[in-house]
């Protein structure tokens, strides 16, 4: 059994919550890691674990990662996570969600949440009738995807600007691993400013069919990692640079909307050192963060626009700061980060 208090220090964490609904069966937590900068927001998980070791485990280490994106976007937010277990056997969907929006009400505004894995914006409004304090609803809040595509499209095109010295994307050659919400997009608009595409996906029906509607080239998503590109946009999941991979990787860039890419920081050195230039994944993928912060905190549309067009910026900034001190881009935005949210 995991020593909860040693975890927390781990990461530096302030808070976690535990609910065990006797009514409807519901498990939950909810990891607060920090509220220096503002409440904490993060999304809600709603998958299946081996155990609440693992639960918890990851609501802290996505948390703290909340935290870090908060704040180098500038909002006036703290991170951290939600997660309820889903149960194996039969349960009631409505119920769970009805208890945990009980459970963030008991917060008073401590903790926001939002969309996240497994949950749906249908989740998201029977939340919204136990607790004001959620930042994705259907009728207004809306899916924050597309503003998480936007800022990836930033962070491209500023991680090839620093490495490739190029204004556009034009004749470049780039591989998404993971065609969801977010690389479907992608794929899409890079296929627009003429990239020439590698694409993969566990599910090979979308995978075919993409390729074949938007003319570029499926592959095996085992194989995605290790071609030949300029850029690989990972989308799928976390620790996909990690001891095996980091020797097959031979893009330029890496530069993609999943969280936690690198298994530990020593990817970061490790990719460095193979002048790979790394886009930290909590830079590049803030701009649903942004979107849904936005829609919570009331900002204006273009106030949000010009949030996540900022991403251009920060990315070129970090990117030559990297070069120039000769320290990998993660190791310089984590030690950002830390400045900003520590008390
Ligand atoms: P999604 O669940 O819609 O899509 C993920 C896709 O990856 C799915 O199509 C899945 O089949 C595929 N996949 C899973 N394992 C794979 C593998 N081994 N190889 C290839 N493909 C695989 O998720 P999304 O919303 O598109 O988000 C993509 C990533 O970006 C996730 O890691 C997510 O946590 C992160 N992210 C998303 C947002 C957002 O606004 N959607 C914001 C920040 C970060």
């Amino acid at each position: 059994m995991t020593d909860i208090f040693k975890l927390i220090a781990e990461h530096q964490f302030g808070e976690i919550y535990f609910k065990n609904c006797q009514k409807t069966g519901m498990q939950a937590i909810i990891a607060i890691h920090n509220t220096k900068l503002g409440p904490a927001l993060g999304g809600l998980r709603f998958v299946h674990y081996d155990n609440s070791e693992k639960a918890i485990l990851d609501a802290v280490r996505l948390g703290q990662g909340m935290s870090f994106k908060a704040a180098m976007a500038n909002l006036p937010l703290g991170g951290g996570k939600a997660v309820i277990i889903k149960p194996k056997q039969p349960f009631s969907r409505e119920d769970y969600m009805l208890s945990f929006g009980s459970f963030v009400n008991t917060l008073n505004g401590r903790y926001i949440t939002a969309l996240d894995s497994g949950t749906e914006l249908s989740d998201m409004d029977i939340i919204a009738t136990r607790t004001q304090y959620l930042a994705s609803r259907s009728d207004y809040y809306g899916d924050p995807s597309p503003s998480t595509v936007d800022g990836v499209m930033e962070g491209i095109k500023a991680a090839c600007k620093v490495k490739f010295n190029l204004e556009h994307l034009n004749g470049l050659t780039m591989a998404i691993q993971g065609l969801g919400h977010v690389g479907e997009s992608l794929a899409k608009i890079l296929t627009k400013a003429g990239v020439k595409l590698y694409i993969a996906d566990i599910n090979e029906q979308k995978t075919q069919y993409l390729a074949q509607t938007l003319q570029q080239t499926a592959v095996a998503p085992e194989k995605i990692h290790t071609l030949e590109c300029d850029v690989f946009i990972p989308c799928a999941l976390g620790s996909i640079i990690n001891a095996d991979s980091i020797n097959e990787l031979r893009c330029q860039v890496i530069a993609g909307a999943a969280n936690n890419q690198l298994i530990d920081i020593s990817m970061a050195y490790a990719l460095h050192d193979k002048n790979i230039l790394y886009v930290p994944d909590y830079i590049i993928n803030a701009g649903g963060l942004i979107y849904a912060a936005g829609r919570y905190l009331k900002t204006t549309d273009n106030e949000i626009e010009k949030q996540i067009h900022d991403i251009y910026s920060r990315v070129i900034d970090i990117s030559l700061r990297s070069i120039n001190e000769n320290i990998p881009p993660s190791v310089i935005v984590d030690q950002i980060a830390k400045q900003k949210i520590m008390e």
